[in-house]
């Protein structure tokens, strides 16, 4: 009897010690992520406070708050942002067992400072009027000059552009890498400009041949509720790259606990939340990612885009890579 009572004695201080609340920097917009997050708080009383921003103002903030930042959790859609904030000391490591056994390593950082919670290719896609999917077939092949004049790409300053060179610099060297970034700049139709759903446009009416997007970008205006958007979508097919090499080239949406949590235990809990079945399905469901652990369901959408071979670079290597990529960016003149 003694034992039980001090049992429920502990279950009950332990529950009064837990934060009631956890705080997340979030790059990724509020309405895709606030439906799972209200889940979250249903299933176990913790609140969940979210500020939202740019990656680089939320990182800046966290770096100007230092030890008294509130946040516990920076949130990110690119593993080049996560390993920004974890090279300037503003993640914690954390261990758990349960986010090591859902999410494959290459995913994660093997420091545990971050982890991949959703996964999106960059992909080519085509006007389906004038290209035939037979002529493509690798992110190298872009830079073919049979294209002049027929790519549209978004700026260099945008990070998954920068992960995307990154992972060739990763396979190919910087050198050989310099000389593709040189040839694609001269295959472009226009100077780069907007983001992604802006380059699909652009596929769709003509201004362009091909282009280079992230999947749930494509997948969004097929499922839009603005018809131009979808009009837009049906014009342009997509091409999965390097299907006979290395695969194409993925990212992550991902997360870490920050430097500053008082709270690190929890914002651990929301982590293994989010990486957990039913936040996975959701993600794959809603926001048409990926699924980063196995044996989720894919959202209708992306099954009839079929199995892809995905490139098996650990994603630590985009990170550290970043630098050169934007150096050798800027000296292929690509704006
Ligand atoms: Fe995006």
């Amino acid at each position: 009897m003694k034992v039980f009572w001090t049992y429920v004695c502990l279950l009950f201080f332990s529950n009064a010690l837990f934060a009631t609340e956890v705080n997340i920097y979030s790059a990724r917009k509020e309405a895709l992520i606030k439906p799972l997050l209200d889940r979250y708080t249903e299933q176990t009383g913790v609140e969940v406070n979210l500020v939202t921003g740019k990656a680089d103002a939320l990182i800046k903030r966290l770096e100007l708050e230092g030890a008294n930042s509130p946040a516990d959790l920076l949130l990110t859609v690119d593993v080049g942002r996560l390993h920004r904030a974890k090279q300037l000391n503003l993640l914690a490591a954390v261990e758990s067992q349960s986010l090591n056994e859902a999410i494959p390593e290459i995913y994660r950082d093997p420091d545990g400072f971050w982890f991949g919670l959703s996964l999106r290719s960059r992909v080519i896609v085509y006007a389906k009027k004038s290209v035939s999917s037979e002529r493509l077939s690798t992110y190298e092949a872009l830079a073919d000059p049979v294209w002049k004049n027929k790519i549209c790409v978004r700026s260099s300053s945008n990070i998954y552009n920068q992960s995307l060179v990154s992972s060739l610099v990763a396979h190919l060297g910087e050198e050989k890498t310099e000389l593709w970034a040189k040839a694609l700049v001269s295959n472009l139709a226009r100077s780069p400009k907007g983001g992604d759903r802006d380059q699909i446009k652009a596929v769709s009416v003509g201004q362009c041949s091909l282009a280079l997007v992230n999947t749930y970008y494509l997948a969004g205006m097929m499922t839009s509720k603005i018809a131009s958007e979808v009009t837009a979508a049906s014009k342009v097919g997509l091409f999965w790259p390097n299907q006979n090499g290395r695969g194409a080239h993925v990212n992550i949406s991902g997360a870490g606990v920050t430097h500053s949590s008082t709270r690190k235990e929890e914002a651990m809990r929301l982590l293994e939340y989010f990486a957990g079945e039913q936040a996975q399905a959701w993600y794959a469901e809603n926001n048409h990612e990926y699924p980063v652990r196995a044996g989720i369901a894919m959202s209708e959408t992306l099954k009839q885009w079929g199995e892809f071979k995905s490139d098996q670079l650990a994603l630590s290597k985009l990170g550290e890579l970043n630098t050169s990529a934007v150096r050798l960016m800027d000296r292929a003149g690509w704006k």
